[in-house]
C-alpha cells in the first residue's frame, strides 16, 4: 500500500531511512513490510515478512543492512493472503531484479501461465511477482532495463506504481507509474521515489508528480523520466516539463 525508493550519494544508512519513510506511509494501512538494499555490486539483499514495520525490521535484521540504494514496501494484500512469502519485494529466479508494487495487475493469471510455460518458477501467490520475472525475461533477451520497463507498459493491465532494483546497476532505483500515485523527490545528496509526498518530506526539497505511463530511474544526483511515444518507443521528458 506504500512504496519508497531512495538513492543516497554517501553513507550506508539507506535501510533505516527506508523504514522511516515507510512509517510515514503507515496511515494508509498495511499487513506486511519489506525492503531490498544493494549492499554492493551484484549483492541485492531482501528482508520481508507479514507484521508491523518495526517488529519485522527487528526480526529480519533490516537495520543491519548496509547500503546507499534501496526500496521498501508496506503491503495491503489483494492477491494472496498476508504472509512472509507474499510480502514484497519480489525477485526473479536469479535474484537480480527486485520489485515492490502498489495496485493490481488484472491480467496476472495469463501472464503467469505464459512465464511458467517458459520455465520461470514463481513462489508467491501475488499478482506482483511476475513483474520481476517479466523484466528478467526481457533482460535475458538482450533488452536494456529501460526497454524492459517500456514493455511492461504495453503488457500489464490494471494499476501499478512500481519501484525496482537491478543488481547490475547498484546506483539506481527504477520506477513506473500507471493509475497508482507515484512522486519523485529531489534532495541534496539523495533522490527519492514514493507513493506519497509525506514519505519523502524530510529528504526532498522539490517534488515531481509523475503521470500515467511515465517511467525512469533515480540515482544519487541524477533523475531520468521517460514517457511512451505513440509509435511504441519512448522519449525523455523535456526538463522544462518537469512538473513540481
Ligand atoms: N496487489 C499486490 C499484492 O497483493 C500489491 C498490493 C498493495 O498495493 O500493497 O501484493
Amino acid at each position: 500500500c506504500g512504496i519508497i525508493g531512495l538513492a543516497f550519494a554517501e553513507g550506508s544508512g539507506v535501510a533505516s531511512a527506508l523504514v522511516r519513510g515507510l512509517k510515514r506511509l503507515e496511515y494508509r494501512g498495511y499487513d506486511s513490510m519489506g525492503v531490498a538494499v544493494i549492499e554492493g555490486p551484484g549483492r541485492l539483499v531482501v528482508r520481508k515478512a507479514a507484521g508491523k514495520i518495526e517488529e519485522v525490521a527487528r526480526r529480519t535484521g533490516v537495520l543491519g543492512l548496509r547500503g546507499r540504494v534501496g526500496i521498501g514496501h508496506t503491503r495491503w494484500a489483494t492477491h494472496g493472503p498476508p504472509n512472509d512469502v507474499n510480502a514484497h519485494p519480489h525477485t526473479d529466479c536469479g535474484g537480480r531484479v527486485a520489485v515492490v508494487h502498489n495496485g493490481v495487475i488484472r491480467n496476472y493469471a495469463s501472464l503467469r501461465r505464459e512465464l511458467e510455460s517458459r520455465g520461470h518458477r514463481l513462489v508467491s501467490e501475488t499478482d506482483t511477482e511476475l513483474v520481476a520475472h517479466l523484466v528478467e525475461d526481457y533482460l535475458s533477451r538482450g533488452y536494456s532495463f529501460l526497454e524492459a520497463l517500456a514493455f511492461l507498459g504495453r503488457v500489464l493491465r490494471g494499476s501499478y506504481a512500481l519501484a525496482l532494483l537491478h543488481s547490475g546497476e547498484p546506483e539506481r532505483v527504477y520506477f513506473v507509474r500507471y493509475k497508482s500515485p507515484l512522486v519523485v523527490g529531489l534532495g541534496d545528496g539523495v533522490n527519492a521515489v514514493a507513493s506519497d509526498i509525506t514519505a519523502v518530506l524530510d529528504v526532498a526539497r522539490d517534488v515531481v508528480v509523475l503521470e500515467d505511463g511515465e517511467f525512469g530511474w533515480i540515482a544519487p544526483g541524477e533523475v531520468a523520466i521517460y514517457r511512451p511515444r505513440g509509435d511504441g518507443g519512448f522519449e525523455p521528458l523535456p526538463p522544462g516539463e518537469l512538473r513540481r
